[in-house]
């Protein structure tokens, strides 16, 4: 599973907030757009080179979570291995996180 987060620095207050899009590259964005900061309610015109892909970071932690509540059901070991077995696929994901982050980001 791959989760990328797509940041944009509001221009307004400079806080960082977080926009939705399907671009795997710099070049499928638009090369202005206008967005709403979510945090201060400002729009702002914004380029493809304000936006910053980052990993979600919340894999790992998601993972070893769903591996948990697994062990969870079958016993007291059990929630060991699951949530090792959940931080194992969380590791993996961010691994390829990291190469879509890296792909935008160098585009
Ligand atoms: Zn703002």
């Amino acid at each position: 599973m791959i989760l990328v987060r797509y940041a944009v620095i509001c221009k307004t207050c400079g806080k960082k907030f977080y926009i939705n899009t399907n671009a795997k590259l710099r070049t499928e964005l638009p090369v202005s757009f206008t967005l709403q900061c979510s945090l201060c309610s400002h729009s702002y015109t914004y380029s493809s080179y304000d936006v910053t892909a980052e990993s979600s970071g919340n894999t790992a932690a998601a993972g070893a979570l769903i591996g948990g509540l697994l062990g969870l059901m079958a016993g007291g070991a059990g929630a060991v291995v699951g949530a090792a077995i959940g931080a194992a696929v969380g590791g993996k994901g961010e691994k390829s996180d990291n190469v879509a982050v890296k792909r935008f980001n160098n585009s």
